[in-house]
């Protein structure tokens, strides 16, 4: 061991590693960003007007982003939702990158879940606080095996599905984003700087709604496959 070799007073906590698709390499997740609102239909379900606001973002943690095939309803809630989104892994990243090469620094993309404790974030909104214990609690951000844009491409349109035990939630085309992939890394570049590891949760379609212990949720994207996750 060297000298310049750090020692840290507790042991190192663990790195979220996600799977790819065509390899048993993991992707490791710096931040987690997330866009809210970026379907006109589901901002006019939330009681917004899409066509006056520019894009927003809000953060979970690395390791609210799971694998897992179970999502354990959360505590201090009664009213957990779904919503289904499209996961943009980023390979590089940057500060002002332009609209024209944000596709380059995109490693790949999955199929999420951006499970959101409803009544705690209205809460929230209506206090004028933080949204965080809406959004950023255990296991809210389950997430299937990473499409490499290499094999896939940039997808800028397919249908996004959700069910609940079968019954169709949410169906839409990626091509009702207001703020579309490459748009949202520019805008979040001028915000943060971004690097390799970081993900974007790409926003919901119209449809969200109420989860419960027992149900089964899927989310379906063309390209990406299916997420299939049992509320526990
Ligand atoms: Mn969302």
């Amino acid at each position: 061991m060297s000298a310049s070799t750090p020692h840290y007073v507790i042991d190192l906590p663990p790195v979220t590693g996600l799977p790819v698709a065509g390899t048993e390499a993991l992707f490791p997740v710096r931040r987690v960003y997330c866009i809210g609102r970026n379907y006109a239909a589901h901002a006019i379900e939330m009681g917004h007007d899409p066509d006056r606001e520019d894009p927003f973002f809000f953060q979970k943690n690395p390791d609210n982003l799971t694998t897992a095939d179970t999502f354990p309803y959360p505590p201090k809630t009664e009213d957990v939702h779904h919503e289904a989104e499209v996961a943009v892994m980023l390979k590089s990243g940057g500060t002002n990158i332009p609209v024209e090469q944000a596709l380059d620094h995109v490693f790949g993309y999955a199929v999420a879940l951006d499970m959101t404790r409803r009544d705690l974030q209205a809460l929230q909104k209506k206090l004028g606080r933080p949204w965080e214990i809406s959004k950023a609690f255990e296991g809210s951000a389950p997430v299937g095996p990473i499409h490499p844009a290499s094999a896939i491409g940039h997808p800028t349109e397919g249908r996004i599905t959700l069910t609940v035990n079968d019954a169709l939630r949410q169906d839409a085309d990626l091509n009702q984003m207001i703020w579309k992939v490459p748009e949202q890394i520019a805008c979040l570049s001028e915000y943060y700087e971004l690097a390799a590891g970081d993900v974007i949760l790409s926003g919901t379609p119209a449809g969200v709604g109420p989860v419960q212990r027992g149900d089964v949720v899927e989310v379906t994207v063309d390209g990406l496959g299916a997420l299939r996750v049992a509320v526990v």
